[in-house]
């Protein structure tokens, strides 16, 4: 069985990869970064998405001599132009403050009416084997930002983006149903026929 190794220390994103493997039924075993404590975190230097995914996926490759696989995501707002898009995590200024970071967005986007607050989760993907091999995929979850905060699920800005087709916002659906129609959802799932025609 060959092993597989994911850019991540969360126990979320590592459960819902495996599950995508196994209902593709890949063989493949997954584990997360902390089965390699002494590996350094990776510098996020790349001004895209798949760029930042790339750099912590051959990073790792090389690292643990296994095929691996690291996403990297974020929040685009249609009026911003695309940002915080790469800079979501610290959009305020400290990385992973989640409540500085949505509540910067509200305030910049408080003038704006809800026609034109379009906005889209996105995640890249990708897959790099030791020898450089690399591919990568991605996957969106388009929807609407919402004048105020619902919600107390998921994380980041789960609770002021309503997916299309919801009446309920990101942090109002259930892990499983939002893992249906995410961004890191399609984008794992686009891994599936990658990881089959790399790895067999
Ligand atoms: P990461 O690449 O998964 O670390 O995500 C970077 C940042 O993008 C997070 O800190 C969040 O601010 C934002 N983000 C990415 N995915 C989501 C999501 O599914 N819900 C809410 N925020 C997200």
């Amino acid at each position: 069985m060959t092993r597989l190794v994911l850019a991540t220390r969360n126990a979320g994103k590592i459960t819902e990869l495996r599950a995508i493997l196994t209902d593709a039924d890949l063989p493949h075993e997954l584990v997360g970064t902390d089965a390699y404590p002494d590996i350094p975190d990776v510098k996020e230097t790349g001004v895209t998405f798949a760029e930042n995914a790339l750099l912590k996926a051959h990073a790792l490759a090389r690292a643990t001599g296994l095929p691996a696989v690291a996403d990297d995501s974020g929040l685009c707002v249609d009026v911003l132009g695309g940002a915080p898009g790469i800079f979501s995590a610290r959009w305020a200024g400290t990385h992973g403050d989640d409540t500085a970071n949505l509540r910067l967005l509200l305030a910049q986007l408080s003038d704006i009416d809800p026609a034109h607050r379009g906005a889209h989760f996105f995640c890249a993907a990708a897959l790099a084997l030791p020898d450089g091999t690399e591919r990568v995929v991605e996957g969106r979850m388009p929807g609407t930002l919402r004048l105020a905060p619902a919600g107390s699920g998921g994380f980041g800005y789960d609770p002021i983006l309503q997916p299309d087709g919801e009446s309920r916002t990101a942090a109002e659906l259930s892990p499983a149903e939002k893992n249906a129609i995410s961004h890191r959802g399609k984008a794992f799932r686009a891994l599936v026929p990658v990881i089959r025609e790399l790895l067999g």
